[in-house]
């Protein structure tokens, strides 16, 4: 940070005029290698657009936007000139400082400084002082002050106050502080900002409060009156509203404050600071579901170092500070939650291309869904079991049953000195150790699937942080040895990380451990804990996801932590790579030994440690069955799915991607039953071009090679938000304007996703359909448009379906039959409606379940209405992979379902254990239970 110290102040200097004290303090800059020839213009010029008098008789010369090419390093100067020089507009300067600054280190001196102005008689005792040392106190923030700081509210501004003279707006100020007793002080205490800004305060009992009133014009003392700012002090809160309107006096901009037509802009633009010369301003809300955590972080980064701009955010919605926005280090610490608004503010040749850059960046989701993560199931409480032989207890991170002995790895001591003598050899020891930690990772990245390469990619960010390097190297400097300099900065690194209340990012502390140990281990020569050559279970006291990148997934049956959290890199990958994984065990199972025999239950989240061989047994035939049932079922996914009695059932896949479709096609899907076209539309930030939708629906037709695609029509709102097409707040999204009913506003939009279809498909099988579909109105909007089409286009295998998710739409389906070609029961949003259970609320979770009997009902209505038409029904909600529900579905009629690929070869593999007339009784049992429980009660029969 920027700092004055005695060495940088001449006292007792005599000038005659400002243009003198420019130019002396630009060659004393010059002279010490902070500017380079030529900067006393820029100084000159930034004095001529405005002036940089302060305020209490302290002026900040500096240079402008274009001068800064010319700052070598920040640095600052001051002239004491107890004689006063003319600054301008009436003011006397006593102290110039002259500032070099490259980029906004200056920030926080001026912060101090405009603090420091509301000393009583500043100007007086700064004209007054002997010593430099003088100085520097008076310039010292009054009093170190923990209070929290007020903010600006609209509330606070009253704007354009009709008032004839400076003592009617005092009046209105008193009585907006209710100070109306200590109105006569007021009036003693004010004091002339500069360019039209005038302060008054008074220190009062009761919480600070404040002020600020804006008058079209008035002329006070000779000066100008735009803006008063009031103050009610108490303690210091109020010194951030002070600072704020300085960083607009120190811009030379604060005149243009008093012109704002709305007191909601006056408080942003003051909460926000002013606008330098040459700066960009992009205010962008994070929507992702997690976040701004170290993954879209990493992207973040990458797309601003693609600059030159000095690229500066804030989270608007936190402490407000700015920070780099290519350290992603900092970045994280600014804690986004989603629905967070960061502000960027660039400059620089590039700024404003930078800014577009990341704003599409951030709008497409950061490499992102917006659809909620795969949340691992939480369990109440976790540790050691009570009773011996019980089973420890954790949080499941990953699914399945891992049976073998236990591998403790004990965390690793590093050995070093702290200090080392010798700070260049140190440097160099560190450079070298993260170049090899940083080649590593790059090799590592190149051997691994798509997933484990973003945390690689995050993590060869984070070893390059500026802001990492740098503490370390200036720890170096002080003489600490290089490891010890890099741990200290990773421990502080990852305990602020840690302490972040979003423990999302809290769970990035391992993150930051995790490439603290890589480095430590190299710059120490220590070899990293060598795990046993045969198979084990994995109990650690926190695997690091580059860990489980490196492990050998052959050796490794499970994975146990004793930290941790079931969103952790390391429970991601480990569901991605089909790893058993329990997490939060508690630090007790780092006290189990070694080569003991266990058996880890990635769905119950226990560890059952020792056991006999009866329940070693049970669980090695329930394992086995797993496993023969999921490789039986991979060899015949391409075989249909039939029942014992012979119908034929269309297992179809769900997609949220049309890359996906070759992979669902290799898991046997024999078609895509849904294909949730949303993504097209978030991909990129902006509305896509009818030639983009063209070229994604062909990828998916081309890899289903002649099988047929249901497209659904863009479903956005409600949960579905798409940020760019921002929408009114509504207090129940989901029962407002979502699906269809939204694109009715906008039916351009759903025109030319139609015409992109109709044209991708050629001769293709397509079937499209509505989402959302409440009323016949909506189906009539819908096919309307569609028939336009047709008749230009005239795709010849298309046919025009409908989703049943709403029970109107259930309840009309007789109606509904006659007029479209096809449904498609989305059970997800049909259970929330029919049980007015919000789908996304953990807490209704047992309630919202598609097994209602109220909700099969709707179901058999619907097939029922279908049927009775000759059309096709579909299901493609959840309800379809649960094998529970399977026997039911059949039973009902359903001539099609659509899942998840991963759950394809399963479902097609069970319908095959059912014969249809036995689901038929079954579901006719099912339509009179009471419950779901019930319902469930009856399945438990079935095979
Ligand atoms: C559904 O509601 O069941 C469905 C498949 O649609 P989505 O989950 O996309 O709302
Ligand atoms: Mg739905």
């Amino acid at each position: 940070m920027l700092t004055l110290t005695t060495q940088d102040i001449k006292m007792g200097q005599t000038l005659a005029t400002k243009e003198a004290a420019i130019m002396a303090l630009a060659q004393w800059l010059e002279q010490e290698g902070h500017v380079g020839a030529g900067y006393a213009a820029g100084m000159l010029a930034r004095e001529a657009q405005t002036a940089t008098y302060l305020g209490q008789g302290i002026a900040i010369p500096h240079g402008t936007q274009d001068s800064r090419h010319l700052v070598k390093k920040t640095g600052i100067k001051a002239l004491h000139l107890p004689e006063g020089i003319d600054w301008g507009d009436g003011e006397k300067a006593y102290l110039v400082l002259g500032i070099a600054a490259g980029s906004d280190e200056h920030l926080e001196l001026l912060r101090q400084l405009t603090r420091a102005l509301q000393r009583d008689d500043l100007a007086g005792q700064v004209r007054s002082a002997t010593h430099s040392e003088d100085i520097l106190a008076l310039l010292q923030p009054s009093a170190a002050d923990n209070t929290p700081m007020l903010s600006w509210q609209s509330d606070m501004l009253q704007l354009q106050q009709p008032a004839d003279t400076m003592d009617e707006l005092l009046a209105q100020a008193a009585s907006a502080l209710e100070l109306q007793h200590e109105r006569h002080a007021l009036q003693q205490s004010l004091l002339h900002l500069g360019q039209g800004w005038w302060l008054c305060q008074v220190p009062a009992a009761g919480p600070a409060k404040a002020a600020i009133l804006t008058t079209p014009a008035l002329i006070h003392q000779g000066h100008k009156v735009c803006g008063l700012l009031a103050l009610k002090t108490h303690g210091g809160s109020h010194k951030q509203l002070l600072a704020q309107l300085a960083d607009w006096l120190v811009a030379g901009q604060a005149a243009s404050l008093a012109s704002l037509s709305s007191a909601h802009e006056l408080a942003q633009a003051l909460n926000n600071g002013p606008v330098a010369e040459g700066e960009h301003r992009l205010v962008v809300t994070i929507h992702n579901e997690q976040g701004l955590h170290a993954r879209p972080g990493a992207l973040l980064v990458q797309a601003a170092k693609q600059f030159e701009a000095t690229i500066q955010v804030r989270n608007l919605d936190g402490d407000n500070q700015p920070v780099n926005a290519k350290s992603l280090m900092k970045l994280i610490s600014l804690g986004v939650r989603p629905g967070h608004r960061l502000q960027f503010v660039a400059s620089g040749p590039d700024a404003e291309a930078a800014l577009s850059e990341l704003e599409t960046a951030v709008n497409s989701g950061l490499g992102e869904g917006v659809t909620s993560p795969h949340s691992a199931q939480q369990v109440p409480c976790t540790g050691a079991p009570a009773d011996p032989g019980a089973p420890w207890q954790g949080v499941a991170a990953s699914p399945g049953i891992a049976i073998g002995p236990l591998y403790v790895e004990m965390p690793v001591n590093f050995d070093y000195a702290d200090v080392a003598c010798d700070a260049a050899a140190e440097q160099q020891r560190l450079t070298h150790a993260l170049q090899q930690a940083d080649q590593s990772l790059a090799l590592a990245a190149q051997q691994t699937g798509a997933q484990a390469r973003d945390i690689l990619s995050m993590h060869r960010e984070l070893l390059s942080d500026p802001g990492l390097q740098e503490g370390t190297r200036q720890r170096i400097e002080t003489g600490a040895s290089a490891p010890a300099a890099w741990w200290a900065e990773i421990d502080s690194a990852a305990a602020v990380q840690a302490a972040s209340s979003n423990p999302m990012l809290a769970e990035r502390a391992a993150d930051i451990r995790d490439i603290g140990r890589r480095v430590m281990a190299i710059l120490c020569n220590t070899a990293l804990p060598e795990p046993p050559s045969t198979p084990y279970i994995w109990v650690a006291e926190d695997i690091g996801p580059s860990d489980v990148v490196n492990m050998n997934t052959e050796r490794v049956l499970g994975l146990v932590t004793a930290g941790g959290g079931a969103s952790s890199h390391s429970a991601i990958l480990a569901r991605s790579l089909g790893i058993p994984a329990l997490v939060a065990m508690g630090k007790g199972v780092m006290t189990l030994d070694s080569g003991t025999p266990a058996i880890l239950n990635g769905d119950s989240g226990t560890l059952l440690v020792d056991p006999d061989k009866h329940l070693l047994a049970e669980a090695e035939q329930t394992q086995q069955r797993e496993r023969e049932l999921a490789e039986q079922a991979w060899q015949q996914r391409e075989q249909p799915a039939v029942t014992t009695d012979g119908h034929r059932i269309e297992i179809a896949a769900n997609l949220g991607n049309t890359a996906d479709t070759a992979a669902a096609v290799a898991a046997g899907a024999e078609g895509v039953g849904l294909l949730r076209t949303e993504f097209v539309f978030m991909e990129q930030g902006r509305e896509p071009s009818l030639q983009q939708q063209v070229a994604q629906y062909q990828q998916a037709f081309s890899a289903l090679a002649g099988r047929p695609l249901v497209a659904r029509t863009l479903d956005v709102g409600g949960d579905k938000p798409l940020p760019y097409w921002p929408l009114p707040k509504e207090d129940n999204p989901f029962l407002g304007v979502r699906g269809i009913r939204l694109c009715m506003q906008r039916p351009e939009l759903l025109e030319t996703q139609l015409r992109a279809l109709l044209t991708a498909a050629g001769s293709e099988p397509l079937r499209i359909m509505f989402p959302m579909v409440a009323d016949i109105a909506e189906w009539r909007f819908g096919k309307a448009l569609f028939d336009n089409l047709q008749a230009e286009i005239g795709a010849p295998n298309v046919q025009l379906g409908m989703m049943v998710e709403v029970p109107s739409a259930a309840l009309n389906a007789a109606r509904f039959a006659k007029e479209a070609d096809f449904f498609s029961i989305g059970t997800n949003d049909l259970t929330q409606y029919t049980l007015a259970a919000d789908r996304g609320n953990g807490a209704l979770a047992s309630l919202s379940d598609g097994l209602h009997p109220a909700v099969l009902r709707l179901m058999a209505m619907t097939v029922e209405a279908a049927h009775a038409e000759g059309k096709w029904v579909g299901m493609c909600g959840e309800l379809g992979a649960d094998p529970q529900a399977l026997p039911i579905l059949l039973g009902l009629g359903l001539d099609e379902i659509s899942v998840s690929p991963k759950r394809l070869p399963r479902v097609k593999a069970r319908v095959r254990e059912f014969s249809l007339s036995q689901c038929k009784q079954l579901a006719a049992r099912a339509l009179t239970a009471d419950s779901a429980g019930a319902v469930r009660a009856l399945t438990g029969a079935t095979p």
